[in-house]
């Protein structure tokens, strides 16, 4: 039997740091929500008691490094599970972009082994196992649209996005979200309104939500990589109803309501950048 499992890309509608923790986590509040930008997940028993990982990308590790394999490893421990599995990603999201690529694969292959084992586990209970892989990976356990607290592993589902098209930009730099977190200073933020989009979310109010998009983590991002600033600038240039940069970067999105917008900031940003998707928000 082959079980095959989509592992969708999320956005940062918001990004909020409160402040550090004890126990060096930032305290955080994020909106986040998926997009049709996915990997693909297929997954088959072995015989033996092994884990094998394949991927479609030339520079993602095989071994437990990889997030895939650590989150196919952490089910066979806590349910003692002899038999080995082969994971094949097929890989679309871009890596180290902050699109949560890693953490989507890895809560696919719980979703996956969930169904391939017949474990009969919940989304809740496969997101408390996530935790422990990382911080995204219970968001993406479920998708959908939430409010995402904690170190990102507290979640609150608040309805459906209003539906839009999304522009996506990888600059062709990666970030390191650690070092990013790092460098945040409280003393000079400018916070977003989280309440303000999670009521323009659950009113289904798209003008609402276009004017709340926030990061606190942009500035610290665009002054490593300007070109993340004249991104957004073309895109609005282009017709964008909103530009920001998603998660610690670099990736940044356009919301463009209209198709005819998000093709003109599309079609603007290829002449820019290699890697240009155009994608649709996901109910
Ligand atoms: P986040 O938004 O959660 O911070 P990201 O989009 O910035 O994630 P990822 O694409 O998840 O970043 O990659 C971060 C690191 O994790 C990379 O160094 C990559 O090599 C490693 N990694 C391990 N497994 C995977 C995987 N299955 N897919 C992508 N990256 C992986």
């Amino acid at each position: 039997m082959e079980i095959i499992e989509k592992a969708p890309a999320k956005l940062n509608l918001t990004l909020d740091a409160l402040y550090k923790r004890e126990d060096g986590y930032h305290e955080l509040e994020m909106v986040m929500t998926t997009v049709d930008l996915a990997d693909h997940i297929t997954l088959k028993n072995l015989p033996e008691d092994e884990i094998i990982i394949r991927t479609t990308s030339g520079v993602l590790p095989l071994d437990k490094r990889n997030h895939a394999f650590q989150a196919a490893k952490l089910m066979k421990e806590t349910f003692q599970i002899k038999k080995g599995v082969e994971i094949t990603i097929e890989k679309k999201i871009p890596i180290a972009a902050g699109l949560a690529g890693g953490s989507s694969d890895a809560a696919a292959t719980l979703r996956g082994l969930n169904r391939l084992w017949e474990l009969n586990l919940s989304l809740d209970e496969l997101a408390d196992l996530g935790a422990k892989v990382g911080s995204d990976v219970p968001f993406c356990v479920y998708g959908g649209t939430a409010f995402v607290t904690g170190r990102g592993d507290q979640i609150q589902h608040i309805g459906t996005m209003p539906q839009c098209w999304v522009v996506l930009v990888k600059p062709r730099v990666g970030v390191s979200t650690g070092t990013v977190f790092s460098a945040l200073s409280f003393e000079e933020l400018v916070h977003p309104n989280t309440n303000e989009m999670i009521a323009a979310i659950q009113n289904e109010d798209y003008q609402e939500m276009i004017q709340n998009v926030g990061n606190v983590l942009e500035h610290i991002t665009i002054a490593r990589h300007p070109d993340i600033e004249r991104i957004k600038y073309k895109m609005l240039k282009f017709g964008a109803d909103a530009a920001l940069m998603s998660g610690s970067g670099p990736t940044v999105f356009a919301l463009c309501e209209k198709y005819s917008r998000a093709q003109r900031v599309y079609n603007g940003l290829k002449g820019f950048c290699k890697e240009v998707y155009l994608v649709r928000t996901l109910k």
